[in-house]
């Protein structure tokens, strides 16, 4: 971000460069000392400024100037930059035209040539000036911004994206922010194409695709190798340990991710049984650690990038992704999760991304504040996004089938629920219908035995368990009948298992029936669901892939 600017116009040269020399005396550690020596090279330079949208200060304009006087200058600014102070620098006869532009161009002073000794004449007055500029100032953001409608489910997906990858970016809705519209301005684009994105370095995206946002947020795109020792599908715990282990262990390795990193544990606001981190750490948090890790220790990341079918040729693993490319590996390490269920009811799909979410309880929390909200499980999952939505929204309402939380929370969410006052459970009950039209505006809930009742809400979370995400593999590795990767053991008892199996000895505990392709995680069969799990499979099959790597 540029220090915000003075900007100096006088078209006597000897002036100039005495009030220039002066002004960067006092100022230059605060503030940018722009001079220009003629009234119509001020005028462009506000134009510039302002279309840069960058911070002017001051103006500081001389009244007596061929072709543009000061004080046209000065209006000129004051329709640009309202806020910018504006002084005219005059001689003992230009005082009438300072007085009348004290209305037509709402003067904040003029100061009568020559000014020394500045320290007396001119920096006071200056100081005044800026103090009372700078407390109204607010440093433009300076780091990504997006503009769009709060109810698109597009801007509501280049949120999440970013802020699974930790990514400071401004939210500007076009509907609610004054900045949103005058920003919108700036750039080639209408409300008609956005959402927009406003990169810190001036480039300007509509409706951008992630992939442009990954290559700006420095991820791969494309593989780099010909042939990596190991590929990772999946960047949730399990697969971001894999990668940690696979490149500190030295092997050339790989890791695919479809969305952001984190997986199920980067949509929990509050990860508390992890160990290690005594008061708790967001998921997002996490997989940024383990990411930022697992780059460091030398494995390359490509997002997004989903793979959608898997092959064995010629002896390596060969993966084809979702642009059509492929990427070649020795060993693979599958490591999918699962992900969320869909709930069936009407409006649902309608309002999916505008006010009903599947796990996104982070990015939209905000937009919840005093509003009320409804949330529909009644998981960990569920428990930790009742808490982190009752800081924001007005009242948060928890609906189960069954009686009570206890056969699904865990004992400490419980507890926590039960002291946050804007939480309420409704038990024995049922979402029957998600009801708005741009945006969710009301759920229908039906408690057993009683009529349905429609109620006001802001948003709706649903996390009602997960499948698998296998269905694009399970042509290739055995699963079980929920789709759930059989590996080891588990694969040795499956009557499937002899007809695929050619290896002389038994597939590793984490192995698949293909040898050299594992499976890790939440997409396993027989996995824990937990992150600490996750993460140790993940690590565990990089040793068996060193092993099938020596066979
Ligand atoms: C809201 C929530 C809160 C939770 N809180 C806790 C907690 O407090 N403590 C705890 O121990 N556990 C918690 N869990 C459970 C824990 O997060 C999971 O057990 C863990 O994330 C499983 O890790 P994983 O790597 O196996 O799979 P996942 O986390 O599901 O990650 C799988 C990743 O693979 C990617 N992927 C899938 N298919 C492809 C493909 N074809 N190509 C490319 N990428 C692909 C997905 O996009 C995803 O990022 C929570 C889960 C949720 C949903």
């Amino acid at each position: 971000m540029k220090k915000p600017a003075i900007l100096i116009v006088d078209d006597d040269p000897q002036v100039l460069a005495a009030i220039t020399h002066d002004l960067r005396q006092e100022f230059r550690s605060d503030y940018r000392i722009l001079s220009v020596s003629s009234g119509p090279e001020a005028l462009t330079t506000l134009d510039e400024l302002r279309t840069r949208s960058e911070p002017l200060a001051l103006v500081l304009a001389d009244q007596r100037m061929p072709e543009v006087e000061g004080v046209e200058v000065l209006t000129h600014a004051l329709a640009l930059f309202p806020d910018t102070k504006r002084a005219l620098l005059t001689a003992y006869a230009d005082t009438a035209a300072a007085i009348r532009a004290i209305n037509s161009a709402q003067l904040d002073y003029y100061l009568l040539k020559p000014w020394d000794p500045p320290e007396q004449l001119l920096y006071p007055v200056l100081h005044d000036l800026l103090a009372s500029w700078q407390a109204t100032y607010r440093p433009r953001f300076a780091g990504l911004r997006l503009i769009g409608y709060q109810w698109s489910p597009l801007s509501h997906e280049l949120k999440d994206f970013l802020s699974g990858y930790l990514v400071g970016y401004q939210w500007l809705d076009i509907e609610k922010d004054a900045e949103a519209a005058t920003l919108l301005t700036t750039t080639a684009f209408t409300a008609d194409e956005l959402p927009v994105v406003i990169c810190p370095d001036g480039r300007v995206v509509a409706r951008p695709e992630k992939t442009d946002l990954a290559r700006h947020l420095g991820l791969l795109v494309t593989a780099q190798q010909e042939l990596y020792d190991v590929v990772v599908i999946g960047a949730g715990p399990a697969g971001l340990a894999a990668a940690v282990y696979g490149a500190s262990e030295g092997l050339k390795t790989l890791i695919i991710e479809r969305q952001t990193p984190g997986g199920q544990a980067g949509a929990s606001s509050r990860i508390e049984n992890y160990l290690g981190f005594p008061t708790g750490l967001s998921g997002a948090e996490l997989a940024h650690r383990a990411w930022s890790q697992a780059t460091r220790l030398g494995a390359e990341f490509m997002a997004p990038a989903e793979v959608l079918d898997l092959c064995v040729r010629d002896g390596y693993k060969v993966l084809t992704l979702s642009d059509g490319t492929e990427v070649r590996a020795r060993a693979v390490v599958l490591t999918p999760g699962v992900s969320y269920r869909k709930l069936d009811a009407p409006g649902l799909d309608r309002l999916s991304g505008a006010g009903v979410y599947y796990g996104a309880a982070r990015t939209e929390a905000r937009s919840c504040a005093g509003q009320p909200v409804y949330i529909v499980g009644g998981g960990n999952s569920a428990g930790q996004a009742a808490m982190y939505l009752a800081t924001y929204a007005a009242r948060v309402f928890l609906i189960i089938r069954g009686a009570t939380l206890e056969a699904s929370m865990s004992a400490y969410l419980i507890t926590q629920i039960s002291q946050t006052p804007n939480i309420e459970l409704v038990p024995h009950t049922q979402l029957r219908e998600a009801c708005g039209g741009q945006s969710l505006e009301a759920v229908v809930v039906q408690r057993d035995g009683q009529a349905p009742e429609k109620h006001p809400a802001r948003a709706l979370f649903i996390f009602i368990g997960a499948k698998p995400s296998t269905e694009w593999i399970c042509q290739l590795a055995i699963c079980d009948p929920k789709g759930f990767l059989l590996t080891g053991r588990d694969l040795v008892t499956d009557p499937r298992y002899k007809e695929s199996w050619k290896k002389d000895r038994e597939p590793y505990l984490l192995e698949t029936c293909v040898p050299g392709l594992f499976a890790a995680g939440d997409g396993r069969a027989g996995a824990m669901a937990r992150v600490a799990s996750a993460v140790g499979e993940g690590s565990m099959a990089i040793k068996f892939v060193h092993q099938y790597l020596d066979e």
